[in-house]
């Protein structure tokens, strides 16, 4: 039997009707936001590790189903992509495939002229940033292979959200990087708790971040602090949801007290708010 592919529109059959081949539901997410996908992939399953642009998402079991977070990541293309998920049993390898779409999200965008020298960074502070990333890289880079995080998420802060995340700054005629947070305005002072159980892998005091906590979920989940006044947890210490972590600032590059809130799901940078809104519907998969 010849192979038809996904999505294949056969026309001129069926009574002059269209029959589009959907051998499953695309997941929906726009740039930026998290996909939770539930699958039933039989009770002898080991293990699932799943596959979706350049990043690797193991997934853990949930009762009968496994579950992953895909994250897309704010500058990943919009458009149809695969998911490919590898279910080991004893029987051996199957490969289970999904389309995700990813929808284009309309970032706000901010033209800004500023003094150059309100803008460049001298020489030791370009040394300064440079390691300050290697340091964060390498700490992100690291995966706890146990899931640390419990389904539902908490808001770190409660505040106005500014609607900063994604937004893409052009100061002087260049783009600068998006904004890969979401900022939450609050006075000087606020607790700021962490948004799930977890273990904190990294406090700084840096040269954009200021001080900032950076937690590990597991499973490649990580979430991030900024600009904080007090640091009030260590590097190994476990965390529960909700637990205060530290104070709401103004360190670092921030223009008054706000909490900068990130998030990365297996190295994608996404919208924390789409944690706390995650949807729970489970769509069939389609195996090959
Ligand atoms: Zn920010």
């Amino acid at each position: 039997m010849n192979a038809l592919k996904r999505n294949q529109v056969l026309k001129g059959k069926h009574g002059g009707m269209q029959l589009v081949l959907t051998e499953d539901v695309p997941h929906l997410g726009k740039q930026g936001e998290v996909v939770l996908l539930k699958i039933g992939v039989g009770g002898d399953a080991t293990a699932v590790t799943g596959q979706f642009l350049s990043r690797r998402i193991p997934f853990f079991r949930d009762g009968d189903r496994y579950l992953g977070l895909i994250g897309i990541d704010l500058q990943d293309a919009p458009g149809m992509h695969e998911l490919t998920l590898d279910v080991v049993s004893p029987q051996g390898h199957r490969t289970l495939s999904y389309n995700v779409l990813v929808i284009k999200e309309h970032y706000p965008v901010q033209h800004l002229t500023l003094p150059k020298d309100k803008v460049d960074l001298d020489d030791d502070n370009l040394v300064r940033v440079k390691a300050e990333q290697e340091i964060v890289r390498t700490a992100l880079n690291q995966i706890s292979q146990e899931r640390l995080w419990n389904v539902a998420f908490v808001q770190p802060v409660e505040g106005p959200t500014t609607g900063a995340f994604g937004r893409l700054r052009i100061i002087n005629g260049q783009a600068r990087n998006s904004h890969n947070g979401e900022d939450i305005a609050a006075p000087l002072g606020t607790e700021v708790a962490v948004m799930n159980d977890g273990i904190v892998r990294l406090t700084v005091d840096h040269f954009f971040s200021g001080k900032g906590v950076y937690v590990d979920h597991g499973l490649g989940l990580y979430s991030m602090y900024f600009h904080l006044s007090q640091i009030l947890v260590e590097p190994g210490q476990a965390v529960t949801r909700g637990q205060v972590i530290g104070k709401v600032g103004a360190s670092g590059r921030a223009s008054g007290p706000h909490l900068h809130w990130g998030v990365r799901v297996n190295g994608a940078r996404v919208n924390p708010l789409s944690l706390t809104k995650l949807s729970f519907t489970p769509v069939p998969a389609s195996v090959r």
